[in-house]
């Protein structure tokens, strides 16, 4: 090939370079600019967990600057323990929520997303608003609750006294004025309920610890052979192993109150009710199984929602709040703890929490 030939071809490479050039450096702004217009922050981490990249949202809510955070531990620049927790514990099929480094004012929502080899994506959503409302919303039902306690306690109180006063006058309305009597004993049972789970959702400082289950548990027993009466419940309470537990007294005595008061209201007379409590080998564990009527499986995943039952009328009869599962879920999860459900229609269920390995002072 002559020389000219030669500088005809160089010539054509570079203009292909420089085309080339111009196409990477187009696509890498366009990059840029949405990953800008991302509403969330973005950073990306390698397999050692330092910083690799950010966007501008990492700047505004992260307190990242542009400069001096690459090859920076994310541990470093993010302090708060409940991240440096979900990411030590390395699992990542759930977000944490966490205040903004910034402004302990904004609620960030962070997710890690693991990709490639090893490499973590981490975003944060700006959910203060989100958070603002759900205060609203527990703040108004705690309201509700409380202005309804006194009047309650009022008419109550009359309807029973009208029911013993022994007025013959009185005789005929006894049937209506008992109905009264037992409704409002229900209301004064949900706003009691209502109010204990805005205590559970709200207070943060409550005071921990350290006591014996093994009490706790007969109670628990005794209380379930009352609530059975005449429908004699076979009641059958099983302990083994330790039984200090730290936790919150009253907390754990309404859940396992609320499990094991279920199983006799959905237990047909005569059944068998197996309370538990065992060690596992990742910590204490609490069950209750009933020979009851059981739940179909469409059902499990919403049982601990407020108000919801499979039969209303079932509930209702047998005295349920609809907010008892409710109250469960919410001392479990202050306790490290979650409520699993096994179920066969027509054969029984069995309700199980486990809960951390305790640590007890000395
Ligand atoms: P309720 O006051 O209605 O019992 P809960 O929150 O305690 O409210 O329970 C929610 C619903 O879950 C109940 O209405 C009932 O349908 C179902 N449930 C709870 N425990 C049991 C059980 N041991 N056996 C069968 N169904 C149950």
């Amino acid at each position: 090939m002559s020389a000219n030939a030669y500088e005809i071809q160089l010539d054509r490479l570079r203009v292909k370079n420089s085309k080339r050039k111009r196409k990477i450096s187009r696509i890498l702004s366009e990059f840029r600019e949405s990953t800008t217009a991302l509403p969330d922050a973005t950073v990306v981490l390698d397999r050692e967990q330092t910083v690799q990249w950010w966007n501008e949202k990492a700047i505004e809510k992260l307190g990242f600057n542009r400069k001096s955070c690459r090859g920076k531990h994310i541990r470093k620049l993010l302090k708060d323990p409940v991240f440096r927790a979900y990411l030590d514990a390395g699992d990542f099929s759930n977000q944490i929520e966490m205040p903004a480094p910034v402004n302990e004012q904004v609620k960030l929502e962070v997710r890690i997303v693991p990709f490639g080899k090893g490499k973590l994506l981490l975003q944060a959503r700006d959910i203060t608003r989100l958070a603002q409302l759900e205060t609203i919303r527990s703040d108004f039902v705690a309201n509700v609750s409380h202005e309804m306690r006194t009047p309650l306690t009022v008419v109550h109180g009359y309807l029973e006294s009208m029911l013993h006063s022994g007025d013959q006058a009185l005789a005929e309305w006894n049937p209506i004025v008992e109905q009264m009597y037992q409704q409002s004993a229900r209301m004064q049972r949900i706003v009691e309920d209502l109010l204990l789970i805005s205590r559970l959702e709200s207070e943060h400082d409550r005071t921990v610890d350290q006591f014996d289950v093994r009490p706790l548990l007969s109670a628990v027993r005794d209380e379930a052979v009352t609530l059975s009466g005449e429908q004699k419940h076979n009641v059958i309470l099983e302990i083994e192993g330790d039984t200090n537990f730290v936790g919150v007294f009253s907390e754990i005595d309404s859940a396992f109150s609320n499990l094991v008061s279920n199983a006799v209201r959905y237990t047909p007379a005569g059944g068998d009710i197996h309370i538990r409590w065992w060690n596992s080998k990742n910590g204490p564990c609490f069950s209750v199984a009933d020979a009851g009527i059981g739940i179909e499986p469409e059902h499990i995943p919403r049982l601990t929602e407020r108000f919801y039952r499979v039969d209303v009328g079932r509930s209702r009869s047998s005295g349920g709040t609809g907010l008892g599962l409710a109250i469960v879920k919410h001392v479990l999860l202050r306790h490290g703890s979650e409520l699993q459900i096994e179920s066969k229609l027509g054969k029984g269920s069995t309700f199980k929490c486990c809960f951390p390995a305790q640590k007890y002072s000395d």
